[in-house]
């Protein structure tokens, strides 16, 4: 099948689409003659316009093969595909047999493509019979799926992308938008460039990068935006600031609503009382709020993880459905979805409450068109296991068998231990990924080699309900197949063979759009239908698509026509009732743990550790707390922290940030067994979740630190992955083309040396093994060198102090063969030449540090981003550094420039 290229001198440019986070922006890839494979933004895509972030333009260092699932494998021996299939089926028809539909599971993943998830949710839930499927984008909106259900009576997002050109005022709640939606920070500040007047409100507990270019930063204590939201809502309501005209038409509720926000936030003060923040800042925000018709508020992780997730999202559109600001340019409140096809996973029911094409479980009008589209010879009425729940479930034994497709759930739920302990005593786990070493492969039945980004072909849709193709560019490594070829042929070995008979995404698609049709006569805002007919090249060739649909096939804002989906077609405002986080604080666990996503990584490090470029930015898992905290608890700038909470532990370093407020701790989410010896955060998150939507409460878990004190540190690069098991803390980084591993023990050895060849033992086959050793200060180091070239090193030290700076090391990985003055170099610990520490990398497109800017900062006189821009290239390319250097201007400033 021909692909969408356009001739570039040799180049073939294949379009395609990110697949990292919602904003979901368009992708050129160009492949040389010679191979060799760029990336740059498609300035034809209206996600993005040919804007990327530093992970989009990274992605050509991920394409490799190391560490890739190449063949099946069934009970650790591997297997051709006709019988790892056959293995699927049999297993899953058997407890089916003995034990019914409802013990047997999928947990699936906004990784997927829209087609992938069709076909799962089809066999699940009307071909086994169950609802048990349910998917990691639990973990990131369920919160605001429900909300917007209960408020608008569909799952339909009221903005798109525009509305950031448009809007006025910008309120970010919950969001770090600069690290984690970076293209669209980019959009809002540039609209904020062309009307100064704009102003942008960030709501959140920790001063993030999104906090740089914010007028106003609400820095409120954790779990309290209910207490703002109703304050607001009371507040407007006093301030004659209501759109009476829009509420009477277009809502109900609004009596109810608007009671119990003023009996649980009667006023500013009550307001700045429990959300810990000045009374003046609320008034300024409240102020700014009424007087601006077009005001959005995109909100994220922040609230829709929370045990009362849901009545967060719903004081917000209360507020909107209120002053009638929605389905108008410019304003509504605006759900980021966190990856690249949650949105998709929504459309075709991914959820273990939902039923396909945006239709419901509960309803039995909605069963009857799904069983007869699909022919299925049953569906059941009610919602199956949600995520965290669906893992209880078979701890408990109720559930024996589950297919986990394209997730790391042993790193991203709550409560993972338990989570281990329960896929480790299930009678059967199917685990599809297109990585051989995960922590959830590693308690897997049966391993199915699945196609990764660059090999796989089908649609995902976006935060803007823009439907966009994602087109392959490489061939399948090894045995991988597509996940809707895998799940479909398994479903054909069960006896479903005429209703999965698919040969190709496109017919997939097809089938998806039509259903989304099918009884729906303007009841249902996702209709595709219009697409239902297109054929492979057109659907090869399909640009990025939003719905709803008009006939002609252009988009529709939603609500425009005043038109909502419950029985009454009206809007509903919702009296929301606050709560705090369902665990609070103890003395036993005096501290509130916030978790997220730092700049440059993605999820569990599958795909951006790989990349060099991103590993540098954050290096290693961390905690960071406040210097107030950091002094209750006699903790150091870098030290090994034990975290702990009640649920499990980790090992991190500290990081003391005025970034915190007292009694609160950041960690990001991503490490996990593969890259850190106790790096899970999963381990420590409480697994509470919504009642409503299912999402656990990711943002507040009582934890307690405490001070580690290894023995000795070091650090070592080595160019292939090595066993540290036996080591109390190592973490992996990639470096330049070479792993290094960070680590620290709490007892020393007898001899080094003999421990550190014991280490290299493969490296040192035909090597030369060049060493020091100082005996009475504890100082080691160590060299293998083969045929010249640098092999592998070491650096053992009493104190993380006493180590060399590293990068210079990593660079001698690249020399073919070492000099004498680098032989030297190694053993003596330092550079021959001085090469100043460039610190951690903050402007990942160039390879630039944090110490080189800071000095060209001071020694130079740079006063703006341009200018360091200008001198350094910091900041020209992706853009997504311009919040920290902006931050080091500042630092530099107060730090007596
Ligand atoms: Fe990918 Fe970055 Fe765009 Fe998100 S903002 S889709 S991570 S390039």
């Amino acid at each position: 099948m021909s692909k969408p290229t356009d001739a570039a001198d040799t180049d073939a440019i294949t379009r395609t689409t990110c697949p990292y986070c919602g904003v979901g922006c368009g992708i050129q890839v160009s492949t040389a003659s010679t191979g060799q494979i760029s990336i740059t933004g498609d300035p034809r895509h209206p996600a993005n316009q040919g804007q990327l972030c530093s992970k989009g333009y990274a992605l050509a260092e991920t394409l490799d093969h190391e560490g890739r699932l190449l063949q099946p494998v069934i009970d650790g021996r591997t297997a051709g595909w006709e019988q790892a299939l056959e293995e699927v089926a049999s297993r899953f028809r058997q407890v089916i047999d003995e034990f019914g539909p409802q013990a047997v599971a999928f947990y699936v993943s906004g990784q997927l493509l829209t087609e992938d998830y069709y076909v799962a949710n089809k066999l699940m839930k009307g071909f086994i019979g169950s609802a048990n499927i349910d998917t990691n984008s639990r973990l990131c909106m369920a919160s605001a799926v429900a909300g917007y259900k209960r408020a608008l009576g569909t799952d339909t997002v009221p903005c798109d992308y525009t509305d950031l050109d448009q809007a006025r005022l910008f309120i970010l709640a919950g969001t770090n938008t600069a690290w984690c939606h970076p293209v669209l920070y980019q959009r809002i500040e540039r609209t904020r460039q062309r009307h100064p007047e704009a102003r942008i409100v960030v709501i959140d507990p920790r001063r993030t990068a999104t906090c740089g270019t914010a007028d106003l930063h609400l820095q409120l204590k954790p779990g309290t935006d209910t207490w703002l939201f109703n304050g607001l809502l009371h507040h407007l309501a006093e301030a004659a600031a209501l759109d009476w005209g829009f509420i009477e038409q277009q809502t109900t509720g609004l009596l109810s609503a608007l009671t119990m926000a003023r009996e649980t936030a009667p006023s500013i003060a009550s307001v700045s009382g429990v959300c810990e923040i000045p009374e003046s800042d609320i008034a300024r925000f409240y102020e700014m709020f009424a007087r601006t018709d077009r005001t959005i508020t995109l909100f994220s992780q922040g609230i829709n993880q929370s045990s009362s997730g849901t009545d967060k999202v719903n004081s917000i559109i209360n507020c909107h459905l209120a002053t009638g600001r929605i389905g108008k340019p410019g304003a509504g409140p605006f759900s980021l979805t966190g990856q690249p096809n949650a949105m998709g996973g929504r459309e075709v029911g991914g959820l273990a409450n939902q039923l396909a094409a945006h239709m419901d479980i509960g309803n039995a009008e909605h069963r009857s068109i799904v069983q007869s589209f699909w022919q299925a010879p049953t569906l059941p009425e009610t919602a199956g296991h949600m995520a965290v729940d669906m893992f209880s479930a078979i701890a408990e034994g109720g559930i024996k068998a589950i297919w986990i497709m394209a997730t790391n759930p042993l790193v991203s739920l709550p409560d993972t231990n338990r989570i281990r302990e329960a896929l480790e005593n299930c009678p059967l786990v199917v685990v599809s990924d297109c990585m051989r070493d995960t922590d959830t492969t590693a308690v897997a039945d049966i391993l199915l080699p699945a196609q990764t980004w660059a090999e796989k072909d089908g649609t995902v849709t976006n935060a803007e309900r823009r439907i966009s193709r994602q087109r392959s560019f490489l061939p399948a490594a090894g045995e991988a197949r597509p996940d809707w070829w895998i799940i479909s042929r398994v479903a054909q070995r069960m006896g479903f063979g005429d209703q999965f008979n698919y040969h190709s995404a496109a017919e997939i698609f097809r089938e998806h759009a039509a259903l989304s049709g099918s009884g729906n006569n303007g009841s249902r805002t996702f209709d595709i239908s219009a697409l239902s007919q297109i054929s492979d090249q057109e659907y090869e060739r399909l640009e990025p698509v939003q719905w709803p649909l008009g006939r002609d096939q252009t988009a529709i804002r939603p609500f425009a026509d005043g038109k909502y989906y419950h029985a009454d077609g009206k809007a509903r405002l919702i009296p929301v009732n606050p709560r705090l986080p369902r665990h609070q604080t103890s003395p036993e666990y005096p501290l509130a743990l916030n978790t997220g996503r730092v700049r440059d990584h993605w999820h569990t490090l599958t795909r951006t550790g790989k990349s060099p470029r991103l590993s540098q930015h954050r290096q290693a898992p961390y905690l960071e707390l406040h210097p107030d905290d950091a002094y209750r608890f006699r903790l150091e700038d870098g030290v090994l922290t034990r975290v702990a909470s009640q649920w499990g532990a980790m090992t991190v370093r500290s990081r003391v940030s005025g970034r915190q407020r007292r009694g609160e701790i950041y960690i990001p989410m991503h490490w996990n067994d593969q890259f850190a010896s106790a790096g899970r955060t999963g381990a420590l998150v409480n697994p509470v979740t919504d009642p409503v939507s299912g999402q656990p409460e990711f943002k507040h878990t009582p934890v307690c630190l405490q001070a580690i004190d290894p023995v000795w540190e070091g650090f070592l690069f080595t160019r292939r992955n090595i066993d540290l098991s036996k080591i109390e803390y190592w973490v992996k980084t990639r470096a330049l083309g070479v792993w290094g591993y960070e680590m620290a023990g709490f007892s020393g050895t007898e001899d080094w040396s003999e421990w550190a060849q014991a280490l290299f033992q493969s490296e040192r086959q035909g090597a030369e093994w060049v060493e020091y050793i100082d005996h009475r200060t504890v100082r080691y180091r160590a060299a293998c060198i083969k045929d010249g070239r640098l092999e592998a090193c070491i650096f053992i030290a009493p104190g993380r102090e006493q180590l060399p700076e590293r990068s210079w090391l990593a660079q001698l990985f690249r020399n073919e063969r070492l000099t004498g003055t680098e032989r030297m170099s190694l053993l003596a610990g330092q550079p021959a030449e001085n090469q100043p520490d460039r610190g951690p990398v903050i402007c990942s497109c160039h390879d630039i540090g944090r110490n080189t800017i800071l000095g060209e900062i001071y020694q130079q006189g740079l006063h703006s981003v341009e200018s360091i821009s200008k001198r350094l290239r910091a900041g020209s390319s992706c853009g997504t550094c311009l919040p920290e250097l902006r931050e080091l201007l500042h630092y530099a400033g107060q730090s007596g420039f």
